[in-house]
């Protein structure tokens, strides 16, 4: 029979690190906790290779009594709450008296403190669990504790440890929370001898301004009720400020950031059908109750509460923004008129001219190669189920057999390039659309030519209607065409022929450009080079959260490196923590089409109708875009004569 015993506390100790100190990120949540409870003003951060060297906090706050040092690093030792029903009325961040002896059973931990009566400081240090002798030593009144080499003594967790940009990245963003839930408190963060965030004591907005940006804060509307004795405050941002991911929804309950399932749905609610699926509103938004009215109390690191009256809180977030937008101006407020949903719109606002470089793009891809500038003589329509009416247009002889994934492949780049510029000639000489002078100049040709036929006056295959649809007679009845979604799939699928085969196209830049990211995007980037370079994006690490991009997806010509970067990177942390190459891969594809596609609002010309419709025969699944909408839908002549009683 195995004999039973009691486990020595040291071991105690690293079972419980286990649960609350995953990372070097869970050691500065706790230990600025514990600043925080002290009643810091001030806490500087100082830590080295991504925490795993180092770890230094340091604060103004009440300190430790020299007789109490012993007692605050040893476990189950909190002077936050005496005794059970304390934990209903926890009103400080610590009270599981946990922290610093799972943070010492797992490192080197130096403790230091001087209470602010007090002539000396004095330091405890420990290693790896066994505690040296108090020292008397000097500093300054407060707390400072140094963690270093963390997990020296456990092997198997600093296997789990991810590059220094990865932890980085995590560390920041806990710090980032405990920064958002007390913007009256100065905090700085040092990494590596930089300065990476110095940020002075303000209000919330100035917070949010200073770690996410002034674009952000300024989109913010506020938002504020109080039902009983529940409260809540804070901003939410406007939906042209969506994500795509949640990571920006911090929610604050009694000054402590939690995780809340149902809080989330109730934001997504109010959201509802102010954002497209899959993108996620922005919030910074601070809960405050009686500490009796949940208990934190559930999970290690508390980031999960859970609520005596979970309905109300849900019903009192959701009805505040409901009432909130009823009364907003949320249209006035975003920086172009709508034409789209607002989440469409912010993804196209960015891409003014994508569309117009984008039809270039696509008649290199997909039609054959031209060195003379003409506009490429298009692919005919390769659908052959017989069922619309632009099977009437003439079909010019397929160049290359069936359908060919890569007649591009031709194209010298001196020859692209001869054609670019003629496009970009025309271009100059019309509307600044080389696609509409060339359209206008093919037009006046075949004009004067005396067989050019009945083809060059026919009427156009399909009427643009409120430059979003296209609707065109089928044999069977009718077909409206959503040209966004429709090009967009077009473009995927062209796209994601070239990724797998290896040949995308991709713009060098002479002088490499640098991003600044924020440290976990930085992070992304870098870990996802692969991915990346797939997608003709070249980048490397530059230190700290820039990242250097060498080249870029050609197809994103018209915008800028930088942007391209940041929206690739945000989606590959949409994936969440391990994300399969290729979904990740996919997804970017779907995000580089819909940037390229031709927007909803714009106007087509007949040639452009034209085109997108000759594509549509290249795409084997042209009946849905590439987010699963559909991309047509069909009336039959049945059914109208129904609808006007005819049968
Ligand atoms: P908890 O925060 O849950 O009480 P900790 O292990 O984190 O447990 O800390 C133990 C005790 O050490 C705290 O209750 C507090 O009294 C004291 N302490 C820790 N850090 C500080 C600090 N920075 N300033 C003042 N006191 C501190
Ligand atoms: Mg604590």
């Amino acid at each position: 029979m195995p004999t039973i015993r009691q486990l020595p506390p040291s071991v105690v100790n690293k079972i419980a690190a286990g649960e609350v100190i995953e990372r070097p990120a869970s050691v500065v949540k706790e230990l600025v906790e514990n600043s925080l409870d002290a009643g810091s003003r001030r806490v500087d951060v100082t830590v080295e290779q991504g925490g795993t060297e180092l770890i230094r906090v340091v604060d103004d706050g009440c300190g430790v009594a020299p007789e109490q040092l012993e007692l605050a690093l040893a476990s189950h030792a909190t002077s936050k709450i005496i005794d059970a029903d304390d934990l209903f009325r926890v009103a400080t961040l610590g009270f599981r008296g946990e922290a610093l002896a799972s943070i010492a059973a797992v490192s080197r931990l130096t403790f230091r403190s001087r209470p602010v009566d007090a002539p000396l400081a004095t330091e405890l240090e420990v290693v790896g669990g066994a505690a040296e002798p108090l020292r008397p030593t000097g500093g300054p009144c407060g707390t400072t504790v140094e963690v270093r080499n963390l997990f020296f003594n456990t092997p198997v967790r600093q296997k789990f440890l991810r590059t220094t940009q990865t932890e980085m990245g995590h560390l920041t963003e806990a710090l980032t929370r405990l920064a958002l839930a007390h913007p009256h408190v100065h905090f700085t963060l040092n990494h590596g001898g930089r300065l990476i965030h110095d940020l002075p004591p303000g209000d919330a907005r100035q917070r949010i301004a200073a770690l996410l940006g002034q674009d952000l804060a300024d989109s913010l509307i506020s938002i504020e009720s109080a039902e009983d004795d529940i409260s809540l405050q804070g901003f939410v941002a406007n939906p042209t400020h969506s994500r795509p991911n949640n990571r920006l929804q911090y929610l604050f309950l009694n000054g402590r950031f939690i995780r809340d399932r149902s809080l989330q749905h109730a934001l997504g609610e109010a959201y509802r059908g102010l954002l497209l699926t899959g993108r996620f509103p922005v919030c910074f938004l601070h809960l405050q109750m009686p500490a009796a009215a949940v208990d934190v109390n559930v999970h290690p690191t508390k980031l999960e509460v859970r609520f005596q009256d979970g309905g109300r809180v849900y019903s009192q977030l959701l009805g505040t923004l409901r009432t909130k937008f009823l009364s907003t101006d949320l249209i006035a407020r975003a920086s172009n008129p709508p034409s789209g949903s607002a989440a469409d719109d912010e993804i196209m606002a960015s891409t003014p001219s994508a569309s117009q470089g984008l039809w270039d793009w696509a008649k290199r891809q997909l039609g054959p190669a031209t060195g003379d500038g003409q506009v490429p003589e298009f692919v005919p329509f390769a659908d052959r189920d017989q069922r619309s009416a632009l099977q009437l247009h003439r079909v010019a002889p397929l160049p290359f057999g069936g359908r060919s994934p890569a007649p591009h492949a031709s194209l010298s780049p001196l020859a692209a390039d001869e054609a670019n510029r003629n496009l970009a000639d025309d271009a100059a000489a019309s509307d600044g659309n080389p696609f509409r002078a060339e359209y206008a100049r093919s037009a006046t040709e075949r004009f004067d030519e005396p067989h050019a036929g009945i083809e060059s006056l026919r009427a156009p295959r399909a009427l643009q209607i409120h430059n979003r649809y296209l609707v065109a007679e089928t044999e069977e009845g009718l077909e409206v065409i959503d040209q966004h979604a429709l090009h967009e799939r077009i473009l995927y699928e062209a796209l994601r022929e070239r990724v797998l085969a290896g040949a995308v196209e991709s713009q060098r830049l002479l002088v490499p450009e640098p991003v600044d990211l924020a440290a976990s995007e930085a992070a992304a980037a870098v870990e996802n080079r692969e991915v990346l370079a797939k997608l003709g994006m070249e980048v490397e690490g530059f230190g700290g959260e820039t990242v250097l991009v060498s080249s870029y997806p050609a197809m994103l010509a018209n915008l800028a490196p930088a942007e391209v970067l940041r929206t690739l990177v945000e989606q590959i942390l949409a994936g969440g923590k391990t994300p399969d190459s290729r979904d990740v891969l996919d997804e970017l594809l779907h995000m580089i089409s819909c940037k390229a596609a031709v927007k909803y609002g714009d106007r087509l010309t007949p040639q452009e109708i034209e085109t997108l419709l000759e594509q549509r025969g290249l795409a084997q699944d042209h009946h849905h875009c590439p987010h699963g909408r559909p991309t047509a839908l069909i009336f039959t002549r049945e059914q109208l004569d129904r609808q006007f009683k005819r049968i």
